[in-house]
């Protein structure tokens, strides 16, 4: 493999820092060409110096000044705010742009990565749940490439390789039930964020640890997969499989089902997109198949769990809606992560704000910002 030189938005957060991981062990095979972070300074300046990044962005331009005084003495650039990164990721030095920013804010930087034609390794997915129509037709018109970084896509895609231009009859999205898995409903209803925050198999960050637990995530994975293999949401079976040992499988006309295993490391999906179509060691634990103590599937049940089909209803309905959606669960998270609200209070408010939302059936970039907007504004008020 050639050297590759990377761009990574949001280096200090679990996607970030597992990326720099997979870097770290692999130093002659990649040129961190950028980093960026929302507000996390001192590791930020532990990164630039330990991968002696080209360029460091700061998005909060209040943090600029201590970020530049801190790194005056390396080769480092230094740069704040939205507008630097976007145009930072354009330039010709940027071989591949790994999204890991969280939530909504990644959408400016993927669009603008894409329409520089780049490799998207694409690790945020609320990007695709909030304009997924703008994301994928700026990716073709600008023969750019959207490589996925959430495990059960990557697994999917990793599947589809094997399909030989056969069309996939269904995708089985698997999914670990989260901590509540077993609970009552009872008990859900009076769970503490402290207790949604403890994921019994994947280590990731505060928001898609919630959003697991109330299966918005595989709301919005399915959303994603739709997107970005192009069908349509009936057929993607979500399937809880509580050992997260398959990753996703891919069902063909014939029968066949093809699936993708690893143990849960988020380092897997990530090196596969960075070294695409290469495969590197990532320092991750190998399966071990006579010692598994069985794998285990199960129908998600959406009684107990009904961010699901909210989802699901809210692509069916198109236009901006699943962007309102997104707002809204962005807002209700923080709310819940907070103590502000309850368990179940996150799908009340997110039900509020799509059904108040103005609907727009083809929306343009303008008109998902003001839905965003709207939304996270509806939402505040709300709680
Ligand atoms: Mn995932």
């Amino acid at each position: 493999m050639e050297k590759r030189k990377v761009a990574i938005l949001g280096s200090t957060g679990s996607i970030g820092t597992q990326a720099l991981d997979v870097i770290r062990q692999h130093r002659d095979l990649f040129e961190v060409e950028l980093i960026s972070a929302n507000r996390s300074l001192d590791l930020l300046c532990s990164q630039a110096l330990e991968f002696d990044a080209a360029n460091v962005v700061i998005c909060d331009e209040s943090l600029y000044p201590e970020l530049n005084e801190r790194l005056k003495h390396s080769d480092s650039k230094v740069f704040a705010g939205i507008d630097s990164l976007c145009e930072l990721i354009t330039s010709p030095r940027v071989d591949i742009v790994l999204g890991a920013m969280v939530g909504f804010s990644g959408l400016r930087p993927t669009l603008a990565a894409l329409e520089a034609g780049k490799i998207v390794a694409l690790a945020n997915k609320e990007t695709l749940v909030a304009a997924g129509q703008i994301v994928t037709s700026c990716m073709r018109k600008n023969n750019a490439v959207i490589l996925p970084v959430d495990s059960e896509h990557s697994a999917i895609f990793q599947c589809l390789l094997a399909a030989q231009g056969n069309a996939l009859s269904r995708i089985h999205l698997t999914a670990s039930g989260g901590p509540f898995r077993c609970w009552t409903k009872d008990r859900i209803m009076k769970a503490k964020a402290s207790e949604a925050l403890k994921h019994p198999n994947w280590n990731m960050g505060a928001k898609v640890t919630i959003d697991s637990a109330t299966m918005m995530n595989k709301g919005f994975e399915l959303i994603e997969a739709c997107w970005l293999f192009d069908v349509e949401p009936d057929m993607v079976n979500v399937l809880v499989h509580p050992e997260s040992v398959i990753h996703s499988m891919v069902e063909f006309e014939d029968g066949a089902v093809i699936a993708q295993l690893a143990s849960p490391d988020m380092r897997e999906p990530i090196g596969f997109a960075l070294s695409f179509p290469e495969r590197l060691s990532v320092g991750n634990k190998r399966l071990d198949f006579a010692n598994l103590s069985g794998l285990h599937f199960e129908a998600p049940d959406t009684e107990r769990f009904p961010n699901l089909e909210l989802a699901k209803s809210a692509f069916r309905r198109g236009g901006n809606i699943p962007c309102a959606l997104n707002a809204a669960n962005e807002v209700a998270v923080k709310a819940f992560l907070e103590d502000r609200i309850s368990f179940y209070g996150i799908t009340d408010l997110i039900e509020h704000c799509i059904n108040g939302v103005a609907f727009v059936a083809n929306p343009s970039l303008d008109d998902i910002f003001a839905t965003h907007e709207n939304c996270m504004r509806m939402a505040q008020e709300l709680i």
